[in-house]
């Protein structure tokens, strides 16, 4: 029996010494140039614009939950980083996509399709967490900080990213009156980010009482389950890699909270199930759309006289690019697209909704990392409104912003009779998505035209990160 009890100590020892060596990460809050509150004011904003946009779940049972749940995640959220300034808030939407995102400042949506996908409370807990943790850690501003655009203000980030969330997902369905691109900016996240709000969220959830192995749970079964083809979530949150092991290590490093009581979770799941039908992504982006285009602006009247484009230029801000246009044109702005326009140049002709002179720029999904293909792609949409589109002479290669960029040249009947020149600069965003510029305008016009179209494709500036 003797040299039984020295060595029991030492494991004592050992164990103690253990438990400090893997002690919580600590997480840094990356740089960010702007405040808590522009964080707070940026939030708002676009929350004000996603509950018009989005199938908000009135369903008072179910929001009460979802508040109930988050304000337990915020309690236990460390209190350094709880900027008083906050305005936390859960929302529940009626969306099938397994999905949920948070803005600067607080404002959290979250799938219904999420909810669905949740094994028990702690999952859903768990992705609340991770949301939140973005929060605290103000990741949306911290990317618009490393984007460094110098005229990137609070002005153009607010109210861009409703329809931008949209974007990101079903093609580029852009809210009016927001600047498009932005969303790209605020809402997706780093790997480096990724992991850093999977290990605070971590972090939240054991103080909260779940289990932080929860949550690497509910990865895969997002993993699993998007393979279906909704990567919604995946498309802004990318897998950091190694996501289960590190949350599974981190979890053996914090001390669990007492369980709190989950009984309300299988309530609120049959609370859903006696709701509508849940949306999809997809018919949202084409709801969204049709209530843009209803809406869409005239920059007066098709087959009036168009004014000469003025030799002075201003420049318009566009999230993703900026670019020195005519300073008698007008900038419209309607789903996935800025067009800037001369007077005459878009609008309604003979009931249709036509642009006979002028610019388009926009941002379109792509699956491919071959210039050619993705712009073949592309342009294979754009021919199915106008199908008696033809090229016209070879593809050349140019630059734009410094970025090899492919100029298409083709023709096409112009509403106005005759035939009208479209051409077509096409190049690829950091992010893989494919960036269009596009230039019309008659045939017979081609003279006063060509060179204010050059001009401003010298002009663009893509400002994305890299
Ligand atoms: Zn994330």
């Amino acid at each position: 029996m003797r040299g039984s009890f020295p060595r029991i100590l030492g494991v004592a020892f050992l164990l103690a010494a253990g438990a400090t060596l893997v002690a919580q990460t600590k997480i840094e809050l990356p740089k960010n140039n702007f405040t808590p509150q522009q964080d707070v004011e940026i939030g708002l904003q676009n929350a004000a614009e996603i509950r018009r946009q989005y199938p908000v779940i009135e369903d008072q049972a179910i929001a009460a939950y979802l508040t109930s749940l988050g304000d337990r995640l915020v309690d236990a959220a460390p209190a350094d980083l709880k900027q008083p300034v906050y305005q936390y808030s859960f929302t529940p939407v009626n969306l099938k996509e397994i999905n949920a995102f948070a803005l600067p400042g607080g404002p959290m949506f979250v799938h219904r399709g999420m909810v669905d996908a949740a094994a028990g409370e702690g999952e859903l807990a768990g992705v609340m967490a991770h949301e939140l943790a973005h929060v605290l850690l103000r990741h949306g501003t911290a990317n618009a900080t490393k984007a460094q655009n110098p005229w990137l203000q609070l002005g153009q980030i607010a109210g861009a990213i409703g329809g931008a969330i949209v974007g990101g997902t079903a093609g580029a369905v852009i809210s009016d009156g927001s600047q498009f691109g932005i969303g790209t900016l605020l809402l997706r996240y780093s790997r480096d980010f990724e992991r850093q709000a999977d290990l605070l969220g971590a972090q939240i959830m054991a103080r909260a009482g779940y289990d932080p192995r929860d949550l690497a749970h509910v990865f895969e079964t997002i993993a699993s389950e998007s393979k279906g083809g909704s990567p919604e979530w995946l498309s802004s949150h990318p897998n950091p890699g190694n996501r289960t092991a590190y949350i599974t290590k981190e979890a053996e490093s914090l001390q669990i909270a007492p369980h709190p009581d989950t009984r309300e979770f299988a309530a609120a799941k049959s609370a859903f199930a006696r709701l509508d039908p849940a949306m999809t992504m997809a018919e949202l982006a084409k709801r969204t759309e049709a209530s843009a285009a209803g809406a869409a602006v005239a920059v007066g009247t098709p087959g009036r006289p168009v004014p000469t484009p003025s030799p002075r230029q201003r420049t318009v801000n566009a999230g993703v690019f900026q670019v020195s246009v005519p300073d008698n044109w007008q900038a419209v702005q309607s789903s996935g697209t800025l067009r800037v326009v001369p007077e005459n140049g878009y609008g309604d002709l003979n009931g249709q909704m036509v642009f006979t002179h002028g610019v388009e720029f926009g941002v379109a999904r792509s699956s491919s990392r071959n210039l050619q293909e993705a712009t073949t792609t592309w342009l294979n949409a754009v021919a199915r409104d106008n199908p008696d589109m033809r090229l016209s002479g070879s593809q050349q290669t140019t630059r734009l912003s410094g970025r090899t960029t492919l100029v298409t040249s083709l023709t096409n009947p112009s509403p106005l009779g005759g035939a009208e020149r479209v051409v077509t600069y096409t190049t690829f965003l950091a992010d893989g998505s494919l960036f269009y510029y596009l230039t019309v305008a008659p045939e017979a016009d081609q003279g006063t035209y060509a060179s204010t179209f050059t001009r401003i494709a010298r002009s663009i500036r893509l400002t994305d990160v890299r």
